[in-house]
């Protein structure tokens, strides 16, 4: 089943489930008990919003080889942890916004993981209990920045840092989904997630030794080879095979904005 959170007019944000190019509205919460109405609003006349609101947004890196050669990185014998805030979250149609402070804005496509249950110490064979399902993000990274600090809270933490969307699905198999990212039509990255250096069920257990795992946290699993900038103007389309397609226009914003 295919999750939204979405906004029709000037209602507050709700959130929905996806029947073909409709929308019903969901009662109760999607992390436990609800209830479904009929889908009747057409999907283009509401807008879609991130389909989840995170406490916490738990990223990896170096998480493909390729990509951790890329970045002339050796790829790591333990998951490489770092966190975005979820103040840079947005949905899929919301502006990727280039900071007047870098001169490097790059695109990541990853597959993003969402909580549905929370968990400590969660063992491998119980991870799917806790996993509600699967969105797609942009683990956008002011990649300047992120060099020179030595370490990511910046490059990774600007406001519109982190489009997720369009929606969450909730039957996705992890281990073998085609990411493609495309900038202005043209491919940027294509690979499967079955070139994960560490799978989604390995990734769960182990931040879940580190920190408690609430409902709607979101693990984004790492971005493969063929990163690239983000300029004014562009319009920035990742695809998960099984989920859809998040779409981000990108454009500076002025200082003090
Ligand atoms: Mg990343």
């Amino acid at each position: 089943m295919r999750f939204v959170r979405f906004q029709a007019g000037s209602d507050l944000p709700r959130f929905g489930w996806v029947y073909e190019d409709k929308i019903g509205p969901v009662d109760g919460s999607i992390f436990d008990e609800y209830r479904r109405q009929e889908a009747t609003l057409p999907l283009d006349t509401v807008r879609l919003l991130a389909p989840v609101v995170p406490s916490k947004i738990i990223c990896i890196g170096h998480n493909y080889v390729e990509r951790a050669h890329e970045q002339g990185e050796d790829v790591p014998d333990i998951p490489l942890l770092f966190l975005k805030p979820p103040s840079s979250v947005i949905g899929t149609g919301a502006v990727i916004e280039i900071p007047p402070q870098s001169h490097q804005v790059e695109h990541e496509a990853e597959l993003a993981v969402v909580i549905g249950r929370e968990g400590r110490w969660i063992p491998l064979d119980k991870v799917k209990e806790h996993i509600l399902g699967y969105t797609i993000a942009n683990d956008v990274t002011a990649r300047d920045l992120e060099q020179r600090d030595g370490q990511w809270t910046r490059g990774k933490g600007f406001d519109t840092f982190c489009p997720l969307g369009p929606w969450l699905e909730t039957d996705l198999d992890p281990a073998d989904a085609l990411i493609r990212c495309r900038v202005d039509g043209e491919i940027r990255q294509m690979a499967s997630t079955r070139d994960m250096v560490f799978t989604v069920p390995q990734l769960v257990a182990f931040i879940s030794s580190v920190m408690r795992l609430m409902p709607g946290d979101v693990i984004l699993t790492g971005t493969p080879a063929g990163i690239g900038p983000l300029e004014a103007n562009n319009v920035v389309e990742i695809s998960i095979e099984g989920i859809g397609s998040l779409i981000n226009p990108v454009r500076n914003s002025a200082a003090g904005q």
